[in-house]
C-alpha cells in the first residue's frame, strides 16, 4: 500500500520537475513564437484555397434532403469562415514575421491560430455526426496541432485536455447511437493523446534544435575571437586587417578617393621591457590598444605584430591620414601609461602611405619606408613615404 507520505513525498518530486521543466522551456520561449508566426504563415497559404476549394466543391454539390441539406450548409459555412479566418492570419502573420522579437500579441495570435486548428477539426466533426460517425476531421486538426506547432508542453497538455472535454460533448449529434458515442469518445481519447505525444516531441526537438544552433553560434564567435582579434589588446590581428584590407580596396576599385595607412611603432620598447619587465610591457601594449579604441572612429586599426601598430583610412585625404597620426602621436606622448603603480611615458614612430590596387601584395612596404626614416630622424614622429 502506497503510504500518504510517500505520495506526498512523489507529489513533491513532480512538482519540482515541473518547475525545471518550465524554467528550462522558457530559454526558447521567444524562438518558438517566432517559428510558430512562420508556420502560420505557411499554413495560410495552403490552408486558404484548401478551404475555399471545400467552400465550392460543397457548393455545387448541394443536397436538398433535409439532413444532407443541414449538413451541406454546416460545412460550407464552416469551411467558409475558416477562409476567412486564414485570411486574417495571413496578414498578421506576414506582419509579425518581420519582428525580431515577440510581442506580446504574437504570444497571444500564435495560440489564437492553434485553438482555430483545433476548433475548426472539432466544429467540421460535429457536423459530419449528422451524416457519418466518422471523425478524421478531428483527427487531422490534432496531427496538424501536434506536430506543425511548437507548443510547450503545459499549454499543449491543457489545450488538448480542453480539446476532449469540448469533443466530448459535441460529438452527441442525432445519428449517434449510445454505442457509436461510446466507441468516438474513447477514440476521441486516442487522438487527443496521440495529438499530445506528437507536441511533446515536436517541442523536444525543437528545444534541442534551438539550443544546438546557439552553441554552435557561441562557438563560431568564439573561433572568430580566436581567428580575428589579438589575445593581448583586444584588437583586429593581422589577419583581420589584410581582409578589410581587400574589402576595401575592392569596394573602392573604381573611386577616385585614396585609402591611407599609418603604421606606428612603439619608441625603444625593448628598454621598457628590460627596465619594467615582460608583463609590464604587455600592460603597456594593451593601454596603447584601448587608446586606440577610443580615438579612432572612421578607421580600422589592428596589431600589426610585436609593438606595431596599423591604420587603414579608406577614402581619405594626405592630410587627413597626416592628422590622424600626428593626433595619435601627441596621444601616446602625452599619456601617462600605468606600470606597477609607477606613470611613465612612452613615444612612438609613424609612417603614413597611400594605397592604390596596385600595391596589395606589399602594402605595407611605402609606410614601412616611411617609419624607417622616422626611426632615423629622431623617433617620436611622423613621415610620409
Ligand atoms: P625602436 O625604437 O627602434 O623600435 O626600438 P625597439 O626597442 O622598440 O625595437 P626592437 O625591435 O629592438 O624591440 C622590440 C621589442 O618589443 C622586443 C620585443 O621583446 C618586444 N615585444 C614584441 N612583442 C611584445 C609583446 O607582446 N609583449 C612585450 N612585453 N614585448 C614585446
Ligand atoms: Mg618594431
Ligand atoms: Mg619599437
Amino acid at each position: 500500500m502506497l503510504k500518504s507520505y510517500q505520495l506526498t513525498n512523489f507529489l513533491q518530486h513532480l512538482i519540482k520537475k515541473v518547475k525545471q521543466n518550465i524554467v528550462k522551456n522558457n530559454q526558447v520561449l521567444d524562438d518558438s513564437v517566432i517559428a510558430n508566426i512562420q508556420r502560420i504563415y505557411y499554413m495560410s497559404i495552403v490552408g486558404i484555397p484548401a478551404s475555399l476549394i471545400h467552400t465550392v466543391y460543397f457548393y455545387l454539390q448541394a443536397d436538398q434532403v433535409s439532413t444532407q441539406a443541414v449538413w451541406h450548409k454546416g460545412i460550407i459555412l464552416s469551411n467558409l469562415s475558416l477562409t476567412i479566418i486564414l485570411t486574417f492570419f495571413f496578414f498578421l502573420s506576414r506582419n509579425f514575421k518581420k519582428q525580431a522579437k515577440p510581442s506580446k500579441l504574437m504570444y497571444f495570435f500564435q495560440y489564437l491560430a492553434i485553438a482555430t486548428v483545433l476548433i475548426a477539426g472539432l466544429v467540421i466533426v460535429s457536423i459530419d455526426q449528422l451524416v457519418t460517425t466518422n471523425l478524421t476531421p478531428f483527427i487531422i486538426s490534432c496531427f496538424i496541432a501536434g506536430t506543425y506547432f511548437v507548443i510547450r508542453p503545459l499549454v499543449s497538455f491543457f489545450t488538448f485536455l480542453t480539446s476532449y472535454i469540448l469533443f466530448f460533448n459535441l460529438i452527441r449529434f442525432p445519428n449517434s447511437t449510445t454505442s457509436i458515442l461510446l466507441s468516438s469518445r474513447v477514440n476521441g481519447i486516442s487522438m487527443i493523446s496521440m495529438g499530445f505525444t506528437l507536441s511533446l516531441i515536436t517541442w523536444n526537438n525543437f528545444y534541442v534544435n534551438t539550443m544546438q544552433k546557439r552553441k554552435i553560434e557561441f562557438q563560431q564567435q568564439q573561433l572568430k575571437q580566436i581567428a580575428y582579434y589579438d589575445s593581448l589588446t583586444s584588437l583586429p590581428n593581422r589577419r583581420l586587417f589584410e581582409k578589410t584590407l581587400n574589402k576595401e580596396i575592392a569596394a573602392n576599385r573604381y573611386c577616385n578617393q585614396k585609402a591611407f595607412l599609418i603604421i606606428f611603432d612603439i619608441d625603444n620598447f625593448k628598454l621598457i621591457n628590460d627596465t619594467y619587465g615582460h608583463i609590464a610591457g604587455d600592460s603597456i601594449l594593451r593601454q596603447v590598444g584601448n587608446l586606440l579604441n577610443q580615438t579612432i572612429e572612421n578607421a580600422f586599426c589592428a596589431r600589426w605584430g610585436g609593438e606595431e601598430f596599423i591604420v587603414l583610412l579608406p577614402k581619405t585625404s594626405l592630410q587627413e591620414a597626416y592628422s590622424l597620426a600626428e593626433k595619435i602621436r601627441l596621444l601616446i606622448m602625452d599619456h601617462p601609461f600605468l606600470v606597477r603603480n609607477h606613470k611613465i611615458k612612452i613615444t612612438a614612430s609613424f609612417g603614413v602611405s597611400s594605397i592604390t590596387c596596385q600595391d596589395l601584395n606589399n602594402y605595407s612596404e611605402l609606410a614601412d619606408k616611411a617609419l624607417y626614416k622616422a626611426k632615423q630622424n629622431g623617433r617620436n614622429r611622423v613621415e610620409i613615404a
